[in-house]
């Protein structure tokens, strides 16, 4: 098959809209699209200062590499979650991406900061659970002590669908009032945007390829059988039988999120004692999990490239 523009072998079957593209027009369209949703939905000024998250897997440094070729002033930060051999591949990778991309990274190492790593934490609560707890807190930290505009993270349309999807299926749709492409900055909250939206896993896969970007390939330990990965094959299944099911879920919910914000409960925020982060109780969520008495400095924690 050739491309739907040019007389160039085809590269990619889009199968929403259904179009054949040679690897030069996938990206155009794949990088036309990512522009589209930064304007659509005002995610980034150009004169903001963006940190964008990168694991070392490939959303977040497809994420990375398109807001750099797009003019965005970028710099990345890796969070080492010190869980064993994934963790040092993961920043080994985080590291080689950045390098390739010329700007600068920063590394967090969890076990460094905290005394243990993720999954070496006596407690009750799911490893996810207290793992997704510990990377908010401190991006959003080292985002608001380093003066960051924004934070980027690759979270991707598959991500999204299966997110809405499985808190429907569970009713817990007090999540769902604060999901979205854009989470406006608040406070001491810094903002956090997620550029690649509107495009599928498949197409983050596809555009890495096609702009030789190596990443990790392997999932976390602890979301091995996670039943994220079920509500994303469903969501799969049906994108297959109907394509563009997942976009017009997403956007669907995104003109309904409304009916979802009753649901948001007036919790009065103070400032945690430990940290002076914005907090529900005396201490913040995070101190109070990792049992902290004094705060994590990240002012000034900027590592040359
Ligand atoms: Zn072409
Ligand atoms: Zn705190």
């Amino acid at each position: 098959m050739r491309c739907k523009f040019c007389e160039r072998p085809a590269f990619i079957k889009l199968h929403y809209p259904k179009m054949y593209l040679c690897e030069e027009h996938f990206k155009e369209y794949f990088e036309r699209k990512v522009k589209r949703t930064i304007e659509r939905y005002k995610l980034l000024r150009p004169d903001e200062r963006i940190l964008v998250v990168v694991s070392g897997g490939k959303d977040s440094a497809v994420t990375a590499y398109i807001l750099k070729k797009l003019g965005y002033n970028i710099e990345c930060l890796h969070i080492n979650l010190g869980i064993g051999e994934y963790s040092e591949k993961s920043e080994s990778y985080a590291k080689k991406q950045c390098e390739a991309l010329g700007v600068p990274l920063h590394i967090v190492r969890v076990r460094e900061l905290l005394g243990k790593g993720i999954g070496e934490v006596k407690t009750r609560r799911a490893v996810c659970s207290y793992c997704g707890l510990t990377k908010r807190y401190i991006f959003n930290k080292f985002a608001h002590d380093n003066g960051f505009n924004a934070v980027a993270t690759g979270h991707n349309l598959d991500d999204e669908a299966s997110f809405i999807f499985a808190n429907l299926m569970n009713w817990n749709t007090q999540y769902l009032a604060k999901q979205g492409p854009l989470l406006p900055g608040e406070g001491k909250f810094v903002k956090k945007v997620k550029p690649l939206y509107e495009l599928t896993e498949r197409e983050v896969v596809a555009y890495a390829l096609a702009n030789g970007i190596k990443y990790m390939v392997e999932e976390c330990p602890y979301a091995r059988g996670a039943t994220t990965l079920e509500y994303k094959a469903i969501l799969n299944e049906m994108e297959e039988k109907r394509p563009g099911t997942k976009i017009n879920f997403v956007k669907g919910f995104l003109r309904k999120k409304k009916l979802f914000e009753a649901e948001l409960q007036e919790v009065e925020l103070k400032e945690c004692r430990i940290c002076g982060m914005p907090a529900q109780g005396k201490k913040c969520s995070f101190c109070n999990f990792w049992g902290l008495e004094k705060p994590l400095e990240f002012n000034g924690r900027i590592t040359p490239p």
